[in-house]
């Protein structure tokens, strides 16, 4: 089995391109946190969309395992943690 492990992409599109551009040479890409830029002129929730559409890319070449990273946390859940809302 070969699987591609990113993390911290941090809305970098060319870096999205290129992990999308390889991933079908890959059985799993891992997408392991931290997909947004939450310091970025660009508003957070644009970002996710774009983002979302680059997840769905994935998933059409290949498995795709993601989760959040610290910094694609934007508010709290009801228990008072910090969440990817
Ligand atoms: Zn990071």
């Amino acid at each position: 089995m070969r699987l591609l492990l990113v993390a911290d992409l941090h809305y970098s599109l060319p870096q999205f391109d290129w992990v999308l551009d390889i991933a079908s040479d890959f059985d799993v890409v891992v997408l392991a946190g931290d997909h947004l830029d939450l310091a970025s002129l660009v508003d957070g929730r644009a970002q996710s969309i774009v983002v979302r559409k680059y997840f769905d890319r994935l998933r059409a070449k290949t498995k795709l395992v993601t989760c959040s990273g610290n910094h694609d946390l934007d508010g709290k859940n009801p228990a008072g943690e910090k969440a990817a809302k």
